[in-house]
């Protein structure tokens, strides 16, 4: 058995989404003079690694508390969505690192000969990524709790983290809402920007939304069990949780 940490390191430089209270970390205790020590934190329900409930956008939507503890256990499967400005069903898009050979077709390419060598490996490369994407996406279950890895949160704590933050579209909404998804992912500050619509999707659906995970690419292509604990917060339209993925190895 494999235990892997999704969760973001709490401290002074845990990112805040824009335009939120920045979290206080005091010493309000130490051993040397009080004989134990201790902390006061403050932060936001929306803080490092953390779920979003229903409530958070939708004036009738259910609350954290209004949730059994199973609601947040699961099957989880981690879908590759790296270097994708938007997560479509089909977001295999040119800003992949191989489909710089794109490139080299259309700036350079003489001969006829390099045009189908490269037009071939174009289209192997089409193939591939689509039969991923097909792959990862018919992994999905009913009940699933799906995460996207776009590698964002190794960006925490720089300037670029906030920079056109990759979005999940529409229409791969849609798809996680037909196949019954219980939990949506990833490892970014947001999955949309605002007018939240993809949010608040979700929500009417009663897909909760887990943002700010890390480690998520030691999870790619298996399936594991998730465990997503959110702190136990009176009608919390959200919190910050300890998320764990167990792998039998
Ligand atoms: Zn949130």
């Amino acid at each position: 058995m494999k235990i892997i940490d999704l969760t973001m390191m709490i401290d002074e430089q845990t990112p805040v989404f824009p335009g939120d209270l920045k979290q206080e970390i005091k010493q309000v205790a130490a051993i040397e003079k009080d004989g134990w020590n201790e902390k006061r934190i403050s932060f936001s329900s929306h803080f490092s690694t953390h779920i979003d409930a229903p409530f958070h956008m939708l004036k009738e939507g259910k609350k954290l508390t209004d949730y059994p503890l199973d609601r947040f256990i699961g099957d989880g499967v981690v879908i590759d969505a790296r270097n994708n400005s938007e997560l479509g069903v089909d977001y295999v898009k040119q800003n992949n690192p191989e489909l710089s050979l794109y490139k080299i077709k259309e700036n350079k390419s003489k001969s006829s000969f390099n045009e189908v060598k490269l037009n071939n490996l174009k289209s192997s490369l089409d193939n591939n990524r689509q039969n991923n994407l097909k792959l990862s996406l018919d992994n999905v279950r009913q009940n699933d709790i799906v995460f996207f890895y776009t590698g964002r949160t190794k960006k925490a704590g720089s300037e670029e983290f906030f920079k056109k933050n990759p979005t999940i579209s529409k229409g791969l909404a849609q798809r996680l809402i037909d196949k019954k998804i219980k939990i949506v992912g990833l490892d970014s500050f947001t999955p949309d920007n605002a007018p939240f619509e993809i949010h608040k999707l979700f929500f009417k659906h009663d897909i909760l939304i887990v943002e700010n995970l890390v480690n998520l690419e030691k999870l790619i292509g298996k399936r594991f069990k998730c465990y997503i604990l959110p702190l136990k917060i009176k009608d919390a339209d959200g919190a910050p949780c300890r998320v764990i993925g167990v792998i039998d190895e």
